[in-house]
């Protein structure tokens, strides 16, 4: 078989930048390791920022995203047993979509096969080859039979437990990471959320999130030391010790359910350089990841996409490389901006029990500045809403 672009991975990165590329007339076939519906499974994220709408809008997969998604003009941070709202749209001109990333996922896929795109589910031990010199194939197993895909070019869009960087870790491969000594139990509940916006909790007792996915389906979340285990935490003990976080008021108002999902993700800052091994580019969470804390895993995501479609595009349009060979260094400017972001939201909501009681009044005081001034909320909505692409 033969094909333009192979991307590896069927989740937000591989099913947009398939759908540019189809949509621009280059030929592409997607191959994912897992089935449709096991994809479908993973709750994820719910942010979007407006690049990530436009992108969206742009391939034509938006349509139940406006009819569905809620427009947030702001979040609230509640420290010290008060809130304090950050008005992203007074203070940047631009809102977020609340619309989880199983619903896009979901209309992506569906756009796909609509438009006639190509993806091949159950693909086992998925490899990339001869990706250093001018023809890269890949090769992939199913139901006992071994199937190769020559190609221009491979998207590695399958995460941070992939293939596609695994394939390139001794050839000249840096990474750079930070472990967070706590992660966030998740619980996901068919009852309205708290707030008509997200609230970020700094409390004694650790962070905790109000998040939603829809008018009547709520996320909430609460940090917990890595030891804990999902099966030690009942749905009444999430939901005492979430509203143990919050100000009276949340508290009191929050209405609480049987969890249709429940799990701990830790929390990690984690990059890849470079992006680009002579046809083969890292995207998405192949190539790095963000704590969730400030909402931009998927948005990366995103902004990878439209730098490696674009220079994509230009190859086969303008016969010119200059796109791709500047893809991994535009990305990468990008991306550390997020992960600086994501750390500083992350130190600054969470309880840290090393950093010790200085630690504790360095957060106190950035709080207290950032609720007294409108220069640093303005700072904090900018990257919030995502840096332009
Ligand atoms: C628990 C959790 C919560 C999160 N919460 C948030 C949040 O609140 N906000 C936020 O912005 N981000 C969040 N994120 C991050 C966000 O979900 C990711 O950034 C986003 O999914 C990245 O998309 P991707 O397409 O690059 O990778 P993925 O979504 O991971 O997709 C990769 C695809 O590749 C496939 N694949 C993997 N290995 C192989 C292989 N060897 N061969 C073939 N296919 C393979 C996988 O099956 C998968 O379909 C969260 C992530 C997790 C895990």
């Amino acid at each position: 078989m033969r094909t333009q672009v192979v991307i590896i991975g069927s989740g937000p990165s591989g099913l947009l930048l398939g759908q540019l590329l189809t949509d621009a007339g280059i030929d592409n076939l997607i191959i994912d390791r897992v089935d449709r519906d096991y994809i479908l499974g993973r709750i994820r994220a719910g942010v979007l920022e407006a690049g990530m709408v436009g992108l969206l809008d742009r391939v034509g997969a938006g349509k139940r995203m406006h009819e569905q998604g809620l427009v947030h003009d702001g979040f609230d941070l509640s420290f010290s047993g008060r809130r304090h709202r950050i008005h992203l749209k007074a203070l940047t001109g631009t809102s977020v979509m609340v619309y989880g990333q199983t619903e896009l996922t979901r209309d992506l896929m569906d756009h796909r096969v609509e438009t006639g795109g190509r993806t091949i589910y159950n693909a086992q031990n998925v490899t990339p080859h001869d990706f250093d010199g001018s023809n890269p194939y890949v090769t992939y197993e199913r139901d006992g039979v071994t199937h190769r895909v020559d190609c221009d070019y491979i998207a590695g869009c399958d995460g941070y437990h992939g293939a596609s960087r695994a394939a390139v870790a001794d050839k000249g491969l840096q990474t750079y990471e930070k472990v967070y000594p706590f992660g966030w139990l998740g619980i996901l509940s068919d009852v309205p959320p708290v707030h008509h916006e997200l609230i970020y909790a700094n409390h004694a007792r650790g962070f905790a999130l109000c998040s939603q996915r829809s008018p009547t389906r709520s996320r909430y979340y609460v940090q917990v030391p890595l030891s804990d285990k999902v099966e030690q935490w009942s749905d009444d003990a999430f939901w005492d010790e979430l509203r143990r976080r919050l100000p009276d008021d949340v508290a009191q108002a929050m209405v609480t359910g049987p969890s249709i999902e429940k799990s701990i993700a830790p929390l990690r800052s984690f990059v890849a350089e470079p992006l680009r091994f002579g046809r083969l580019f890292l995207v998405g969470d192949a190539g790095h990841i963000v704590p969730p804390t400030g909402a931009k895993g998927l948005n990366l995501a995103a902004s990878d996409v439209f730098y490696l479609f674009e220079g994509l595009r230009e190859c086969y349009a303008d016969k010119s490389d200059a796109g791709i060979d500047a893809y991994s260094a535009r990305a990468l400017a990008r991306i550390w901006k997020a992960e600086r972001f994501s750390w500083s939201m992350t130190m600054l909501m969470h309880r840290f029990p090393d950093e010790g009681e200085f630690g504790q009044k360095i957060q106190e005081a950035e709080l207290a500045y950032l609720s007294s001034s409108e220069a640093a909320q303005r700072s904090m909505a900018e990257n919030y809403i995502g840096l332009p692409y």
